[in-house]
């Protein structure tokens, strides 16, 4: 995939033995945060190096080949997990562009609740969503925020929309981050139209116009140090190759799970001891229910509406079709049923819930340096997603499902409403849900306590210079919402602060 790299990109094939580099800023990571910022600093002049772990990708290499996109866009084959109470799924992008290149395109502003509470618990400085409105529409002018061509619409989504409706819940569209979607249900194998505008085809473009140059295929695994001073990295090529950068800033944006490791890593300590805490997930569920009449899912865009009804009570609804090697993996069927869904797959309704969780975890620093995520759901959080799974079903069965597959080990198939009132007073151990996330966040959290957060309002890591953190860690809690665009709006705000105040001089 790595060819023909545009001017500014480089690959380990442009590379000798050794990568030894002098920078203004380092950027590590070129996802929703660090391609972002990385565009923002280059065009206000500074020298900007982008250095990131995965290759470079074109959209003409995008198709709805799951298993090799799994290889060549996902870390660890899409399937990391976290080590608990149920274990959680999650996945995370490698590759430039970040997970921006692989996901759903979902771009909702914070919520103000969400951005008032990180200023009153917090102190985060001009965080109110007021101070934070041109940031947003920054963001949403370059990644082109817009909802759907009515025509990309699908029957999946439509049939959620009619049960929604039917129940009198609210039920919003979904606006995202593309150009004319046509509907292809492919964003998380890479958009093969271009239509989708993730950090790829758009900032990491910007970011080159401004000057920026990219090196993919490095992996950083420690910051360097001039006693509280960064300097910038050592690493490695992907394949052989060792990598040392002098920098005279650093700004780290790997993801919530990568960035407070590599912090670790390079031997950082936070008088907040929370550098690696606070790990947030946005657990997600989901249900398989079976109708009649063909729903072909894959016949346009996932996601398209969002039920909002629960929103007040963190849980959100959607439908998401999944690929028939997934669902066959994913499926808590086996054996005949196994067949027969399957042989009705164009007959499968997939839809998902997400749940602002109140539990927490923290990602430590494993053998060889690797994450090593650790987080279980409370009881209370099991309890609040037992329940909107139930709901979710009785929206499926007033919009037509025959049966659903529930993703509780153990219990039977759902033939009717009847079925999920007997369901509601079940106690569904946590063992027995089936969870997975891609919304990791808040491990390295901003605000104004040096005892309480790792970095203050604007990513600078307290107690070292030169150094910022640019991505979904800064989180102080999780938003309930899909967080591509704050984690977009905080590093475009931080970019302007970092301008205005000189603060990289
Ligand atoms: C399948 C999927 C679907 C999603 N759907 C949506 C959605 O619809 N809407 C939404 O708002 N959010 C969605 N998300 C979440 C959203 O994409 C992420 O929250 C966001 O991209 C995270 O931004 P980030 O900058 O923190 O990290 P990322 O965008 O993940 O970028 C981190 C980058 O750092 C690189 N990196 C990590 N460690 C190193 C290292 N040591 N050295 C060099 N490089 C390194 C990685 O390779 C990666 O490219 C989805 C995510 C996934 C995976
Ligand atoms: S559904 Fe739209 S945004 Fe997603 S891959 Fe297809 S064309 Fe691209």
């Amino acid at each position: 995939m790595n060819r023909a790299l545009p001017a500014g990109v480089f690959g380990p094939e442009d590379y000798g033995k050794a990568v030894k580099l002098d920078v203004g800023v380092l950027v590590i990571g070129s996802g929703a945060g660090g391609g972002v910022i990385a565009a923002e600093l280059a065009e206000a002049g500074y020298d900007v190096v982008v250095v990131e772990e995965g290759p470079w990708a074109r959209t003409e290499d995008f198709r709805p080949e799951a298993r090799r996109t799994i290889q060549t866009l996902y870390r660890d084959g899409g399937a990391s997990m976290s080590i608990g109470n149920p274990p959680v799924i999650f996945s995370e992008g490698r590759v430039v562009g970040g997970s921006t290149v692989i996901n759903g395109g979902m771009s909702w502003r914070t919520p103000d609740a969400i951005l008032e509470r990180w200023v009153r618990d917090d102190g985060i400085e001009h965080g109110d969503p007021t101070s934070m409105a041109p940031y947003f529409e920054r963001v949403e002018h370059f990644i082109n925020v817009a909802y759907q061509d009515p025509e990309s619409a699908s029957r999946d989504n439509e049939l959620l929309k009619e049960g929604a409706d039917k129940l009198n819940w609210k039920v919003i569209p979904n606006l995202r981050n593309q150009n004319h979607c046509a509907g292809t249900n492919n964003c998380a194998w890479g958009c093969p139209t271009g239509a989708k505008q993730s950090v790829l085809v758009t900032y990491v473009p910007r970011a080159l116009r401004f000057g920026a140059r990219i090196y993919t295929g490095i992996r950083v695994d420690r910051l360097t140090f001039d006693g509280t001073r960064a300097t910038g990295i050592e690493g490695r090529v992907v394949g052989g190759g060792s990598v040392s950068i002098r920098a005279r800033a650093v700004i780290v944006a790997c993801g919530a799970i990568q960035t407070p490791v590599l912090l670790k890593r390079s031997g950082l300590r936070s008088a907040s001891g929370r550098i690696g805490t606070d790990l947030s997930l946005h657990p997600n569920t989901k249900v398989q229910a079976l109708f009649d009449d063909d729903v072909d899912g894959w016949k346009g865009v996932h996601q398209g509406y969002q039920v909002r009804e629960f929103q007040e009570e963190g849980v959100l609804f959607a439908a998401v079709n999944l690929p028939p090697g997934i669902l066959a993996m994913t499926a808590p069927h086996f054996g005949r049923d196994l067949l027969d869904l399957m042989t009705n797959y164009n007959k499968v309704l997939n839809a998902g819930l997400l749940l602002e969780d109140e539990s927490t975890g923290r990602v430590r620093v494993g053998p060889g340096g690797i994450p090593l995520p650790f987080y279980s759901l409370s009881h209370r959080d099991a309890e609040r997603l037992v329940n909107a799974t139930l709901t979710l079903c009785e929206l499926l069965f007033t919009a037509g499902a025959r049966k659903i597959a529930a993703p509780f080990d153990g219990t039977e198939e759902l033939k009717g409403p009847d079925d999920v009132k007997r369901l509601r007073g079940y106690r569904v151990k946590r063992s027995a849900l089936e969870l997975f996330t891609v919304h990791m966040m808040g491990t390295a959290r901003m605000g104004n306590d040096p005892k309480r957060h790792v970095c203050d309002s604007w990513g600078k890591v307290y107690g070292a210079e030169g150094l910022w953190v640019s991505d979904a860690s800064l989180f102080p809690s999780p938003i309930g919402v899909n967080p591509m665009e704050t984690i977009m709006a905080l590093s475009t705000r931080n970019a302007r602060r970092l301008i205005e105040t000189r603060g990289l001089a």
